[in-house]
């Protein structure tokens, strides 16, 4: 695999203007976010052409995983990469080995002669989120040692749902880290709050956070910069970390199934190695689809990106008209995982298309006046590479309804917002015939509830009961981790205000 040469990679905050600090792949993995409030982007991206693909696409996940990792991590050595991918993408997580002899952890599914999805959700959690959150521990375990830190890593998270139990799966009990989680108490589903509040692992705590996903998150990103609180840490022999999105250890590993999905795609003769295709991807933070374009800019043929998004449309707006407006009302949705109105990574894209000092404005606007409106020339780029659209709740669940029926094919309600949206492409561009790729992010199982009801009409009773009916009537079985959670005890019962979320923070680090 070493015939291709490999540039060293330097990254850099989104917010440096003269480019001040140059750091390693493991600096930025330790650090998370930036000190001047910026995320870090690799200063220059690897290429991959046709050679590379084709060399790809005769290896299994994790030989995958290493070989494209490598080009962006380029401080991490590749057999490091690759046993870390080993250990992460195992068959015993992710289900049986497949041809190549790895776990397949993101096989596709052919649905026509133009769409195939790839499934994200065979892992752990039954969530996309385990694909980056099972790598990222490792990633920043080995961090650890090649900065020299000293102590350990507290890792906060803010959850809108799926981060948080798959990163307290990641981390729990992994080496020098410890992980608190803040979940919105009342915008996260039955299954979802039942996985975090009955967490196991000696270094994990949970809160339940009265207000909505961006609250908490603001919170975490309030606590990361709290002096007092970095100090409360530092006398423990702690410091911050984060597993949202917002790190680069976290996007990273997101790269990779999209390389991979493609040399399936060839394998499976959908395309033909070097063909455009185009992507859906159903999106919150802007972290998974931002890997698309990762990729995408980085040469996977990859055309066309149709950002997806709920009745909290903020994204479908900001590719539409060039303005970001979070002032809006925010809406609880049966897509709860992209109920979002602060779509950090899309601080990443800005710097990406604009440089960091148009991006340091735009995100000042943000943060004083919660708006702001990107050049026409920015514009014009967004809108070349990305369309946005989004799916109320009835089309979400119509999506659920018609893909059930006319492809029997279960989706969950955050797959089905792709659906919809990937329809109202295909009728607003008849033009484009390329194949599509959509990502579907969770299993049905962990919606249970709302699939029922889209499917049937009918309530359902509770989402435990609603998976039963579910098996029932589509004769498909939930994954093994999503049963029993009724029965596990309950640790972590608590709710409490933003107000308190430093001071939580600060008694979990004593203990
Ligand atoms: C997190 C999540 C999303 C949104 O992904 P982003 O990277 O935040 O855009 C979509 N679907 C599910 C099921 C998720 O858990």
């Amino acid at each position: 695999m070493s015939r291709f040469y490999i540039d060293e990679i330097k990254y850099v905050s989104t917010r440096d203007i003269e480019k001040k600090e140059l750091i390693s792949s493991a600096e930025a993995i330790r650090r998370g976010l930036a000190p001047d409030g910026g995320l870090y982007m690799p200063v220059s991206l690897p290429h991959f052409g046709i050679a590379e693909l084709s060399m790809l696409s005769k290896l299994n996940y994790p030989e995958r995983a290493a070989f494209v990792l490598r080009r962006y991590l380029t401080d991490y050595g590749e057999d490091e990469l690759l046993s870390m991918a080993k250990a992460a993408y195992s068959a015993d997580k992710f289900g049986p080995a497949d041809k190549k002899g790895g776990a397949n952890p993101t096989p596709l599914r052919r649905l026509s002669s133009r769409n195939t999805v790839m499934e994200l959700w065979h892992g752990p959690t039954s969530a996309f989120k385990d694909m980056a959150l099972q790598l990222m521990p490792r990633l920043l375990s080995a961090a650890l040692e090649k900065t020299g830190a000293e102590g350990g890593a507290c890792i906060l998270v803010a959850t809108s749902g799926d981060t948080g139990k798959a990163a307290l799966e990641g981390y729990k009990d992994v080496d020098r880290t410890k992980i608190m989680v803040f979940y919105p108490a009342e915008g996260v589903s039955a299954v979802q709050k039942l996985q975090m509040i009955t967490q196991e692992g000696e270094n994990v705590c949970v809160a339940g956070v009265d207000g909505n996903f961006d609250d908490a998150q603001t919170g975490v990103k309030r606590i990361f910069r709290d002096p007092a609180v970095t100090k409360a840490l530092e006398e423990k022999g702690l410091f911050f970390s984060s597993a949202n999105s917002i790190n680069w250890g976290r996007l990273a590993p997101q790269i990779v199934y999209y390389f991979s999905a493609y040399c399936d795609m060839a394998s499976e003769n959908i395309i033909k190695l070097g063909d455009e295709i185009d992507i859906t991807v159903p999106t919150g933070n802007f972290g998974n689809i931002f890997a698309a374009y990762i990729a995408a800019e980085s040469g996977l043929p990859i055309r066309k990106l149709i950002c997806a998004s709920n009745t909290n449309k903020v994204l479908t707006d900001f590719i539409n008209d060039g303005v970001y407006d979070r002032r809006r009302e925010f809406y609880t949705t049966i897509s709860p995982s992209m109920d979002i109105l602060i779509s950090s990574n899309l601080e990443r894209l800005l710097y990406s298309m604009s440089g960091p000092a148009e991006t340091a404005e735009y995100m000042k606007a943000l943060s004083e006046e919660g708006v702001y409106k990107i050049s026409p020339k920015l514009h014009k780029a967004v809108q070349r590479r990305f369309a946005g659209h989004f799916a109320d709740e009835d089309a979400c669940r119509a999506a659920i309804k018609e893909t059930y029926e006319k492809k029997h094919y279960l989706c969950d309600p955050h797959t089905a917002v792709a659906f919809a949206c990937l329809e109202q492409y295909r009728r607003e561009n008849p033009g484009e015939t390329r194949k599509m790729l959509v990502v579907s992010t969770a299993s049905p199982y962990k919606f249970a509830g709302s699939v029922f009801e889209a499917i049937t009409g009918d309530m359902a009773k509770d989402e435990l009961t609603a998976a039963a009916e579910l098996s029932a009537l589509t004769g498909t079985k939930p994954p093994k981790q999503l049963t029993g959670l009724e029965s596990r005890e309950v640790r972590f019962p608590g709710v409490i205000s933003p107000d308190d979320m430093a001071n939580e923070v600060i008694k979990f680090a004593g203990r």
